[in-house]
């Protein structure tokens, strides 16, 4: 029998790193990481299948479609040890080339994990001390934080009695207990990411409708052939926070991206009011401030193409604009049913590091949202589009007479 060695991280956090033997070990979750398609795992993946028999292997065949950081729970079957088996897809090799977005990415998918296993009632769950190919180094410190951030966020830390690593070699355990005292050393700041936070941003002040949109007659899209002018001059209408394509990304007179928000339009969609967002935002802050107004008419920018800010007034970075649309677009899959809310996150983060990876400019590496930060807006998405069904949302605009700007402050 081996000697058990065990080291809190925190007793309050409730993660244990421990050295051992899989052979002894018992809890009600052991988690094993496997290769998309679920025929091949890593670690302890073909020991913890043999020991669980055929009816798993079995079962796990029904989930073969799962995507690279997908989680389900298990029954154990044979493999008395534990009660469940989670198993969490992981891609074969970390990716190097966008590091801090792979552990994020890495981090939601084992905090997941636990909350998977949470939901079921159990209370506690055993992890590997490696989930790839990789070598632990660079894992164990991502695993250690995405423990920590766990019982921080998760509403089902007081339910839960143990997250354990089990780490089968000595040289593994030193590298936890190393990652463990260097994040107790070291305090992470922590800073709230509201440039993402749709809920924080400036909304299009939707009129009421009774008084402002005539019922039953549609809406006029805007013609194509102005869409199509827009984009040969390099005008693309872009998403919303409300996940409508209204928002416009333009060049200043000095190569800095700023963004307008479609405010209003006239009825034949011929005519575009934008406003920049960051403007009005400044704007509420003191009265008469300067905002940039935009005019498109007929895909063409009508008046002034470059419209004066407020002083404050910050440009967007190529960073923000990328993982705002990024963002927005998964926001979007959500609403129209094609992925469920941690896949559509999970496939946002995916997007981001690929386009990062593949951005000859090398771009500085975008913060992406935390999955805690942005869970309930995703899940809110897809509670309002499970109710409304087929229904159509409220429509942003607003019906006006052909070309004139009517009364449309939100002030
Ligand atoms: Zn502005």
């Amino acid at each position: 029998m081996e000697e058990i060695d065990t080291k809190p991280a925190t007793t309050r956090e409730r993660v244990f790193i421990v050295e051992g033997a899989l052979e002894e070990a018992t809890a009600d979750v052991i988690v094993v990481t496997a290769q998309p398609g679920l025929e091949n795992g890593f670690g302890w993946f073909d020991y913890v299948k043999e020991h669980a028999g055929p009816e798993f292997e079995e079962a796990l065949k029904k989930y073969k479609h799962c995507g690279v950081g997908s989680s389900r729970l298990l029954p154990s079957f044979e493999y008395k040890n534990f009660k469940a088996i989670a198993f969490l897809v992981m891609p074969p090799n970390f990716r190097m080339d966008a590091t801090s977005v792979e552990a994020q990415r890495i981090r939601a998918f084992c905090k997941n994990t636990v909350d998977i296993a949470a939901e079921e009632e159990y209370s506690s769950i055993i992890f590997p001390s490696s989930l790839n190919n990789d070598g632990i180094d660079w894992v164990a410190p991502v695993l250690m934080r995405s423990f920590k951030e766990w019982a921080r966020e998760s509403p089902y830390i007081e339910n839960f009695t143990e997250i354990r690593i089990l780490c089968t070699s000595h040289e593994d355990y030193e590298h936890y207990v190393n990652a463990a005292n260097r994040m107790t050393s070291t305090k992470r700041r922590y800073k709230a990411n509201d440039e993402y936070d749709d809920d924080m941003a400036v909304e299009e002040p939707v009129a009421p409708t009774s008084k402002s949109r005539r019922r039953g007659e549609p809406l006029v899209p805007i013609p194509h052939e102005d869409i199509e002018h827009m984009k040969s001059n390099g005008m693309f209408l872009v998403l919303s926070a409300k996940l409508e394509p209204t928002i416009l990304n333009l060049k200043d007179q000095d190569g800095k991206k700023r963004q307008y928000r479609m405010t209003n339009r006239s009825r034949d969609g011929r005519k575009l009011y934008f406003r920049c967002s960051r403007c009005d935002t400044l704007a509420k802050k003191c009265e008469n401030a300067v905002r940039a107004r935009l005019i498109i008419c007929n895909g063409e920018v009508m008046g002034d193409e470059f419209p004066t800010h407020h002083a404050d007034c910050e440009p967007w970075t190529d960073e923000q604009l990328l993982v705002q649309q990024i963002d927005r677009s998964s926001r979007k899959t959500v609403k129209e049913g094609l992925l469920q809310p941690f896949e559509a996150y999970q496939d946002a983060l995916t997007r981001i590091s690929s386009v990062v990876a593949n951005d000859s400019n090398a771009i500085e590496l975008p913060k992406f949202p935390e999955w805690n930060q942005v869970r309930h807006q995703y899940f809110r998405i897809k509670k309002r589009a499970d109710r409304e069904g087929e229904e159509e949302e409220e429509i942003p605009e607003r019906m006006i007479d052909e070309t004139a700007e009517i009364g449309y402050e939100d002030e």
